[in-house]
């Protein structure tokens, strides 16, 4: 496997017929797979709650790693917070991962809570009472700490596979 960084996606013009895109579904499969390929290569099994979380923390720092380099290919040099996001936010509609919306930013006391909508995870889930969507609450970690150039951690407070509307995260700014 290549390292990863925003220069091994390639040149998608090659892809003359069907075009730079895949659809939703090849995610999710994807996605989905990769959750449980991480518990059987690890030997554990997913019955027990620790086990779940372990891999649940793998999806959510390949996210975050996937976050750091967004923010490294395209937001590099942008030092305002509104900039930045208005950005993030064209970026993350042109990749598909969802609508962003900031809810709130408190700088000071080190909270920003964000919206995704029609997040590319979570949306149009069954509601099975758990929050799904941990590679985007590492994405918006990753892409956060590139701008804050602190330590920051996510969690997801709101999730379509939680009964809600919309994915909602919690981003926590580290001393
Ligand atoms: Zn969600």
């Amino acid at each position: 496997m290549p390292e990863f960084k925003i220069s091994v996606i390639g040149d998608l013009s090659k892809r003359v017929t069907l075009g730079p895109t895949v659809g939703i579904e090849l995610f999710r499969i994807l996605r989905f797979s990769m959750g449980n390929l991480i518990l059987s290569q690890l030997a554990i099994g997913k019955e027990k709650e620790e086990n779940q979380a372990k891999a649940n923390e793998t999806i959510y720092l390949v996210g975050k790693a996937v976050g750091g380099e967004i923010g490294k290919a395209f937001l590099s040099g942008i030092d305002d917070l509104n900039e930045y996001v208005t950005k993030l936010k064209e970026i993350l509609i042109n990749l598909k991962v969802g609508i962003l919306k900031v809810v709130s930013a408190d700088l000071e006391k080190g909270k920003i809570v964000v919206d995704i909508e029609e997040c590319v995870t979570g949306v149009g889930s069954p509601n099975i009472g758990m929050h799904i969507c941990y590679f985007e609450s590492g994405l918006i970690a990753g892409v956060l700490k590139f701008f804050l150039k602190k330590e920051v951690a996510a969690v997801e407070v709101k999730c379509c596979a939680n009964g809600d509307d919309l994915c909602e995260f919690e981003a926590t700014v580290k001393e």
